[in-house]
């Protein structure tokens, strides 16, 4: 699984939490997204997108962005965009998002959201920016050789992208937590300042908060390391053989020491919905070839079905298309009420 231990505080949170969720759905709402630069992955679909449709299906309000302007913070130039974002609709609505209940819309589409950004940015200091882990990781991960204004800034934009809707779950992988808290940070000051305006938003981890790829870094699309949900049975055994092991023959699960083997028992396990601890164990002597095998037979088990619902969807992208209309619409709504009440709480409506 993951190289670095969720804090103990944040999974006692998450099992509160999902008890106030079963009891009370209608009282949260989700806002959560990607970035279209690519197909979804495996550690979206466990790390955060299975999490989504999950709590959809319970009777949460759902909001999914796709973070278009967020493109730009590790490169020059959103390339192909158009192409992204036609494929993570397809990956929603394969997995299970549903437009009836859930809210699907794109930055750019939603200008009131944005002008948060602009008094949400007087609330945080350049300090406490710089000191954003997640954000010094993707600038060593960036394609440029400088740090844009858009990369130092995007948790704050993350806030207005959560805080628009009033979102006060979300759910995330690991690397979202520090976010999270600029958005609490956010939240908080600026209810002290102006008064009550927004809530405080909690981070929902899943069973995966930090799945690896096939190097054995964080699965990312951008870094060439990731199965996608949309590959074909082929291409997911050709991958999963690639992926970094060790020197040790006896499979365990041991995800402190064998980060690279444990992340793939732990895909068996998440796509088997099983103990990870006994997938390992059944694997055993078999070692790395018998563990690689095992995971790609159940990775495309699970995902056949999804993979199929895919194929279905994007020979109608007319409809695909419509679902983001219908999303935006409703996005911009909420946006423009939201912006109405913080331009009320400043002071700034005569
Ligand atoms: P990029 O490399 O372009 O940044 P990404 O793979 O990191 O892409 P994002 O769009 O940045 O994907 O992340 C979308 C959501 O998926 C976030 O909530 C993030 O925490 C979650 N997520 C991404 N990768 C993983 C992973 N490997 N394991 C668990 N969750 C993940
Ligand atoms: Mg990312």
């Amino acid at each position: 699984m993951s190289t670095v231990a969720v804090p103990s505080g944040q999974q006692r949170r998450t099992a509160e939490l999902e008890d106030r969720i079963s009891r009370a759905p209608e009282t949260f709402r989700v806002m959560t997204g990607d970035r279209p630069t690519g197909p979804l992955h495996l550690g979206h679909y466990f790390g955060t997108l299975h999490n989504r449709v999950r709590l959809q299906d319970a009777g949460v309000d759902v909001f999914v962005i796709i973070a278009d302007y967020q493109v730009l913070t590790d490169r020059d130039v959103a390339d192909r965009l158009t192409a992204h974002m036609e494929g993570l609709l397809l990956d929603y609505l394969a997995a299970g998002i549903d437009p009836a209940r859930a809210t699907v819309f794109n930055h750019s589409a939603v200008p009131a959201l944005n002008q948060l950004l602009l008094p949400f940015l007087s609330l945080v200091s350049v300090a406490e920016l710089n000191r954003n882990p997640t954000v010094k990781d993707e600038i060593a991960h960036s394609r440029q050789s400088s740090v844009s204004g858009l990369m130092f800034t995007y948790p704050v934009h993350q806030a207005a992208d959560i805080l628009f809707c009033k979102g006060n779950l979300v759910p995330v992988g690991q690397d979202q937590l520090p976010h999270l808290e600029v958005t609490r940070t956010v939240a908080r000051r600026f209810n002290e300042r102006y008064g009550e305006v927004f809530p405080e938003p909690d981070a929902l981890l899943s069973a995966a908060p930090l799945l690896l790829g096939t190097d054995g870094t964080k699965m990312s699309k951008s870094r060439g390391n990731a199965v996608a949900l949309r590959a074909d049975a082929d291409e997911t055994a050709r991958l999963i053989r690639g992926a970094r092991t060790d020197a040790e023959r006896h499979i365990t699960y041991d995800p402190e020491n064998r980060p690279g083997v444990a992340s793939l028992v732990l895909l068996a396990a998440l796509c088997q919905d099983r103990d990870p601890h006994a997938v390992a164990e059944e694997i055993g002597a078999g070692g790395a070839a018998a563990l690689k095998r095992t995971v790609t037979e159940a990775v495309n088990a699970r995902m056949e079905p999804i993979r199929a619902r895919r194929a279905a969807y994007a020979q109608d992208l007319g409809y695909v298309r419509s679902v983001l209309r219908a999303g935006n619409e409703r996005a911009n709504e909420i946006a423009s009420a939201t912006l109405a009440e913080v331009r009320e709480a400043m002071g700034a409506v005569i």
